[in-house]
């Protein structure tokens, strides 16, 4: 197994498919009354959040917990951060405190990959700038692998904000080593310089791609990381990418609709697509628990 989880890139098919395959045991253990394993008693794994997040923070805690890790969350708010305290400082007094893994959420590309040369213990990227968020990658495959019962040869379209998606990028890297078939659809605007070097397809038209997926990954309009208009208004941004009930209506019967969250309701999906029985995006959450446990537990070299 490899040490740190970086990037999507890290995993071969092999290591990616164990952790989806350890997820599918560790998800046996959410139906049982007590939710816990001893695997990594005595370990502690440090939550260190630079960037706002719900999710991505509240699935990795559970996920230490559930292994019975001590978990200590650090927020970038109300540390001494805000003292101007380097990244390089925090993470030595975080391994001084005993860190085995640190789980590393940034607004900074390659932030994980910085503090992984810097101490000991395993690195886990939960997020950096707009770079990768390799964990999210791992959940949305795990999603649709037991939503549709495979991967390879699958047709996974991504919609919207690729420019600013770490999720993107990961699922593009992942989904290509697990042999699915993916294509970026957005306004030239929203596609990064250097797309074509990705192992994906690119379209600028939503509705011609539809009939075709198996799956389709709405991104969040990342509105924070804009510093410029990219598109004319939001209406017309829905107008051509928004995944709406009559769009919905021209995917195959058997697909599903899928969002990272947090969702932009009425932008980049309307409501009744989200709510939708296609829709598995309360899945992805609980789907994220059992990754992020499959993840801590094989990185840590947890034993049964
Ligand atoms: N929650 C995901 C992320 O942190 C997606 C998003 O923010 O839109 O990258």
């Amino acid at each position: 197994m490899i040490r740190h989880l970086l990037s999507a890139a890290d995993l071969d098919a092999g290591t990616a498919t164990m952790v989806l395959d350890t997820a599918a045991e560790m998800a046996a253990l959410a139906d049982r009354e007590v939710k816990k394993l001893p695997t990594l008693r005595g370990r502690t794994v440090v939550n260190l959040f630079y960037e706002d997040s719900t999710r991505t923070r509240i699935s990795f805690e559970a996920a230490a917990k559930r292994l019975s890790a001590d978990v200590i969350n650090f927020s970038a708010k109300g540390s001494s951060v805000s003292k101007g305290e380097s990244l390089k400082d925090t993470a030595l007094t975080l391994q001084a405190m005993g860190a085995d893994a640190v789980v590393i959420r940034h607004s900074a590309s390659g932030a994980p990959h910085r503090l992984a040369n810097w101490i000991d213990g395993t690195v886990v990227n939960a997020g950096d700038g707009t770079h990768e968020h390799p964990t999210q990658a791992l959940l949305d495959a795990y999603t649709m692998r037991s939503r549709l019962g495979r991967l390879a040869g699958l047709n996974v379209a991504i919609v919207g904000d690729v420019l600013h998606s770490r999720v993107a990028r990961s699922n593009v890297l992942l989904l290509h080593t697990l042999g699915a078939k993916v294509t970026l659809i957005a306004p030239p605007t929203l596609l990064p310089v250097g797309v074509d070097a990705w192992p994906a397809e690119t379209s600028y038209h939503l509705d011609s791609v539809l009939p075709d997926a198996d799956v389709v990954m709405m991104l969040r309009v990342q509105r924070e990381r804009m510093d410029q208009a990219y598109f004319p208004s939001a209406r017309e941004y829905s107008r051509r990418y928004g995944l709406d009930v009559a769009r919905m209506r021209r995917l195959p019967e058997h697909a599903i609709v899928m969002h990272p969250g947090p969702m932009n309701r009425g932008m980049e999906i309307t409501p009744e697509v989200a709510d939708s029985p296609r829709s598995t995006i309360v899945e992805q959450v609980a789907n994220g628990v059992s990754v992020r446990m499959a993840v801590l537990y094989l990185l840590l070299g947890g034993k049964a």
